[in-house]
């Protein structure tokens, strides 16, 4: 197949930047930079737009857009004439001409991509211009079920930076994770961490293909609980491991015990861990990397509206979420299942949104939602969110965490 921009611009360094946005927003591009070469390449290439700079020397951007709206045979390409002085003149030359659109220079890093799509539509090989231009943390859902069975996955959620990736809980859903790692091989120091040892939450660790390859270093972080301490959690999820995966833990492990603070985990990356609302020891992450902000807190009760003035949980939490990029929240009820499960340590929908919206967070994925729901309840769960929403005004993203959804920010 031809490509689908053409580019024309006779300045070598402004043409490829345009070259490289366009690229980068997902569209297969030419650049040429003799404006005389430009009418033989459309009518063999067939592009769907044409860029093209007003001034150059050969045929210039104007005249070049009158050929092609005059020609029959290309007439129907589209045009996006770009030019570093604009004159008004010259402006509304190009649109009488039959111009689509027409841009000033210097672009705007952050919009070009998206004035292209308007005009041309998205890229052929899928949707890369709806992401920002750029992406420092790639997110994806591994499991987010409250319980397994049935095909149900339960939670796990990675977080990669260009540099390194971390895993949040040890559900059933890790165990796909740990195949894709071991497949990618581009990490050999992974990070681990534990919300909590309900058996959701660590009933696969033993099972993460990586802790079976030598050479790699597994740090496994995980609350303090009076209950189960972190090195007994993590020897019997190890222990109940060897009858499906015999062979032997070949990682090197090392724990780390948590408690609510913050801690440098690396150089350029910050963990805060919080105490979360919800029975047993519990903790809610939030992951400072790349200028990002990722909260992941899979299991806690919101009080919302009804809170009283001893439970300052929302509070304390909202501090730390606001204006998070991208929050994963327990939101494991309906509405209207969630009044009969009140007090057990889970939040409904509406709270969960209720909660992104105050606090301003960027995207909001609903987690740890009830086994018992079917896909399609999740699919109105999902509705309902977008529809609420919608009447509010808020323009906050908001999605079910599903296995497989890839999120950047
Ligand atoms: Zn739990």
């Amino acid at each position: 197949m031809g490509i689908e921009i053409l580019i024309v611009d006779d300045d070598p360094i402004g043409g490829s930047l345009t070259n490289t946005l366009l690229q980068e927003a997902g569209y297969d591009t030419q650049l040429i930079t003799d404006s005389k070469l430009a009418m033989d390449t459309v009518k063999n290439e067939r592009p769907g737009l044409v860029v093209l700079d007003i001034l150059m020397p050969g045929i210039d951007g104007l005249t070049l857009c009158h050929m092609i709206k005059q020609d029959p045979g290309i007439r129907d390409t589209k045009i996006i004439m770009v030019s570093a002085k604009t004159f008004q003149a010259e402006k509304q030359r190009a649109l009488r001409y039959g111009a689509n659109l027409f841009i000033e220079k210097p672009y705007n890093i952050e919009t070009f991509a998206h004035q292209v799509t308007e005009v041309v539509g998205p890229p052929r090989g899928g949707s890369a211009s709806v992401k920002p231009v750029e992406t420092a943390l790639n997110i994806q859902i591994w499991g987010s079920r409250s319980s397994g069975g049935q095909g149900l996955k339960t939670p796990c959620v990675s977080v990669e930076t260009p540099k390194h990736l971390f895993i949040f809980d040890a559900g059933t859903g890790i165990l796909d994770a740990g195949s894709e790692i071991t497949r990618a091989a581009r990490h050999k120091d992974i990070w681990v961490l534990l919300s909590h040892y309900h058996p959701a939450h660590i009933e696969a660790l033993g099972r993460f293909a990586p802790s079976r390859q030598g050479g790699v270093q597994l740090r496994i972080g995980g609350p303090t609980d009076p209950d189960k301490s972190l090195s007994d959690a993590v020897r019997d999820a190890f222990e109940a491991s060897f009858d499906a995966l015999p062979q032997p833990v070949a990682a090197q492990i090392q724990l780390y015990e948590l408690q609510e603070g913050h801690y440098d985990l690396l150089p350029e990356v910050k963990l805060s861990a919080f105490y979360a609302n919800h029975p047993s020891t519990t903790l809610g992450f939030v992951l400072d990397a790349e200028g990002r902000r990722v909260v992941y807190c899979p299991d806690c009760e919101l009080y919302g509206e009804s809170a009283s003035a001893m439970q300052d949980y929302d509070e304390k939490v909202g501090h730390l979420c606001h204006g998070a990029d991208l929050l994963i929240q327990d939101a494991r009820w309906t509405d209207a299942d969630y009044d009969a499960h009140k007090n057990e340590g889970h939040s409904s929908a509406s709270s969960a949104i209720d909660f992104a919206v105050r606090h301003e967070v960027g995207h909001l994925l609903l987690f740890h939602q009830d086994a018992s729901y079917s896909d399609p309840a999740l699919e109105q769960m999902e509705a309902a969110a977008r529809e609420t929403l919608k009447s509010r005004g808020s323009r906050l993203d908001c999605r079910i965490a599903r296995p497989g959804l890839k999120l950047s920010v």
